[in-house]
């Protein structure tokens, strides 16, 4: 395995590679959601390539960023173990050299939910993304349903400036209680720990009641926050029941929706979707 840090290594090293080339990127802290990304990049590609950068552009002025959890020498360990042949695990000044002065900004599916809830966010997803597919070159990258209109804003990027790479989403990979795996998670108490898995029980409380028959969204939000209430340490900070394709709020459920939701506990900010309704 090959670990690169800068721009101009990272081409050199992809010039002889084998092809397809699989590209999984990453703000590190790896888990199994992660790595179910890079096995199926492993099995559909010759070349796995993982990005590891914790993307300053994308938190907020009173977000996370020095606090998200890091460790690289535990990260490289897991890239071995799963096979990936290159690492690139660049700087802030690398990614984003002296003078740059370029946003990818994504319109309407970028608008609601994350993109209320944290503006800029998804044009710092987007802008990133974008410069890892132009130095990737990759066929196919790889992301996780559990940030899914982070998947929908980069379908869109890459449809709408013609980027040779497909985009593959993957499930969400959870622990045995339901909760979504999350780098964040490793910064939950033990209580809170305790208390997450509220956020999967009121999206499955969602779920069941739009397959039994529920076709009010109002019912099903109220539905999702009412478990949200049963846990004290949980402040949820939205709830959507919205078009899984516009990501629009619903009013009527007729076919299919996203649930979603973003909730802090112990300051933590959790996220997590389920669809429902087929
Ligand atoms: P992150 O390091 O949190 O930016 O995540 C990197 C990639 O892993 C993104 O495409 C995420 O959607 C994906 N991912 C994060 N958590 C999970 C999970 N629990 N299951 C599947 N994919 C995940």
């Amino acid at each position: 395995m090959l670990v690169v840090r800068t721009r101009a290594e990272l081409r050199a090293a992809l010039a002889t590679v084998p092809r397809p080339v699989g590209l999984v990127p990453t703000m590190g802290w790896l888990h199994a959601g992660h790595v179910s990304l890079v096995e199926r990049a492993r099995g559909d590609s010759a070349t796995v390539v993982v990005s590891i950068f914790v993307n300053p552009r994308q938190f907020g002025q009173r977000e996370d960023f020095a606090k998200y959890p890091r460790n690289e020498a535990r990260d490289l360990e897991a890239c071995e173990a799963a096979g990936v042949d290159i690492v690139f695990a660049p700087t802030v000044d690398e990614v984003y050299p002296p003078g740059f002065d370029t946003v990818v900004s994504v319109g309407a599916i970028a608008g609601p939910l994350e993109g209320a809830a944290r503006p800029g966010h998804f044009d710092g997803v987007a802008t990133v993304v974008a410069i890892l597919f132009a130095l990737v070159g990759a066929e196919r990258a790889y992301f996780g349903a559990k940030d899914y209109q982070q998947v929908q804003v980069i379908r869109r990027m890459a449809l709408d400036l013609a980027l040779p790479t497909d985009v593959v989403t993957m499930p969400t990979v959870r622990e045995g209680d339901g909760l979504a795996l999350s780098s964040r998670n490793a910064r939950l108490s033990p209580e809170g720990r305790a208390a997450a898995p509220v956020i999967h029980r009121a999206l499955e409380a969602g779920t069941a009641l739009v397959s039994g028959g529920e076709r009010e969204a109002a019912a099903v939000r109220q539905a999702i926050f009412r478990v949200l209430g049963s846990e004290p340490r949980v402040t949820p900070e939205y709830v959507s029941v919205a078009d899984p394709d516009t990501l629009a709020e619903l009013d009527r459920l007729d076919g299919r929706a996203l649930l979603s939701l973003a909730a802090f506990i112990d300051g933590v900010r959790l996220i997590d979707n389920e669809r429902a309704g087929g």
